[in-house]
């Protein structure tokens, strides 16, 4: 069996916010890829992996399960968003490694295949109802059955110009303000226009991430019932996730919520409780192929729905980590896609093939996917890569902050 020698980090993309993981064993050849991209502190993440990295170093790589125990623990606090991704790209790795002794992909390793290939969802948007039909419309023509309909970026339809709405007038420059009854107003009628022009063929899905006071996500979720969401993504914050009890008994609107989550603590009643129809954790961020896995399982029972996230900032690695556990989980609801640049896709060699609305994993042993580490040097910039990214900051019109 092979013992892990030494534990890298490869940062790469442009701005150098993919961080992967390369495993290696005292194995000739015998290595493991990772993903513990963090698009905000990707120099922290790698930190946290060099912290634990002599932890590992002389274990058995086939122990995944006890190396990744021993990880969650050897810090005494735990189930962090840094520390589970960091633990996630060892994870993962570990995976890899194993696929290749047995000679079988990681989806053969959990049990086999459960469906043909992994049905995606796309990302459709429009600064207008006509742009966003007609993004909706080539989305369908690419064969794609389940589309997120956005107007804009996260919030749109609830942003009323700073010209327009009534703000102090000691408030600090703000182009704009999120107002939840604007965004009560609009959203209903975006689905109207949708279901009239393309009918209920089509699957929608909505992200409010997270935008609303918590009374007006309840009130949402009834107002889009009649459009039969497939389902509305992010209707709260993780801190109020206890009025999805409350959105239950108003509505039938299909649920997810998980993608902020990093804590068993915060999916496990939603699942059990049949809060929500599907739990959208990142596998980097619920501490990898283990966890994930576990939590694939706990749906299963409660007929929850798995709806990994993925998104922009992914890369991917964690896409194809996803990927297995959807071939594998009869729980499997439906997968985030991503937009990858040529360039990107090339660093990673054997990624997932995104095709007429389906992905498609590779038979080849492990996770199937690596990195060309000469290509994933090349597009680095580090003078872009040295600055630091937040998410973007949207307030209401006293000047509060939306905490999304
Ligand atoms: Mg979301």
């Amino acid at each position: 069996m092979a013992k892990i020698t030494k534990i890298e980090t490869i940062r790469t993309r442009d701005n150098g916010t993919w961080v992967f993981v390369k495993v290696h064993t005292d194995q000739p050849g015998l290595y493991g890829i990772g993903s513990a991209s963090d698009h905000f502190h990707a120099r922290t993440v790698i930190a946290a992996i060099e912290t634990i990295a002599p932890k590992l170093i002389g274990r058995e790589a086939s122990a995944i399960e006890d190396n990744w125990q021993t990880v969650y623990t050897s810090a005494y606090w735990r189930n962090g968003s840094i520390l589970n991704t960091a633990l996630a790209g060892i994870d993962m790795a570990l995976w890899d490694i194993k696929g290749k002794e047995a000679g079988m992909p990681v989806y053969q390793l959990l049990g086999g295949p459960t469906r043909a290939a992994v049905m995606a969802y796309a990302h459709a948007a429009g600064d207008d109802l006509i742009e966003l039909e007609d993004d909706v419309r080539r989305y369908i023509e690419e064969g794609y059955q389940v589309i997120r309909c956005q107007l804009g970026q996260y919030g749109g339809g609830g942003f009323i110009p700073a010209e327009q709405a009534r703000m102090p007038k000691n408030l600090r420059g703000q182009v704009n303000a999120f107002d939840d009854d604007a965004y009560l107003e609009t959203l209903p009628k975006m689905f109207a226009h949708l279901r009239d022009k393309l009918g209920f063929g089509p699957k929608f899905t909505h992200d409010v991430h997270e935008h609303l006071k918590p009374h007006n996500a309840v009130a949402l979720a009834k107002l889009l019932e009649p459009y039969r969401l497939f389902f509305l993504e992010d209707l709260l914050s993780p801190e109020q996730v206890d009025w999805y009890r409350l959105v239950r008994q108003q509505c039938v609107t299909p649920q997810a919520m998980g993608e902020l989550f990093i804590n068993p603590h915060e999916w496990t009643p939603l699942i059990t409780e049949r809060l929500i129809d599907f739990v959208r954790v990142r596998v980097s961020k619920g501490g990898g192929i283990t966890q994930c896995r576990k939590i694939a399982v706990l749906c299963e029972w409660f007929g929850v729905q798995t709806a990994w996230q993925e998104g922009g900032d992914n890369d991917p690695v964690n896409q194809m980590a996803a990927v297995h556990l959807d071939m594998v989980s009869t729980s499997f609801g439906v997968q985030e896609e991503n937009h990858f640049r040529p360039e990107e896709y090339e660093i990673c060699p054997g990624h997932a093939l995104l095709e007429g609305g389906y992905l498609y994993p590779n038979d080849q042993p492990g996770l199937g996917i690596d990195i060309d580490e000469d290509k994933a040097r090349a597009v680095l910039n580090p003078e872009l890569a040295s600055k630091s990214f937040y998410i973007a900051e949207d307030r209401r019109s006293d000047g509060s902050i939306v905490r999304p």
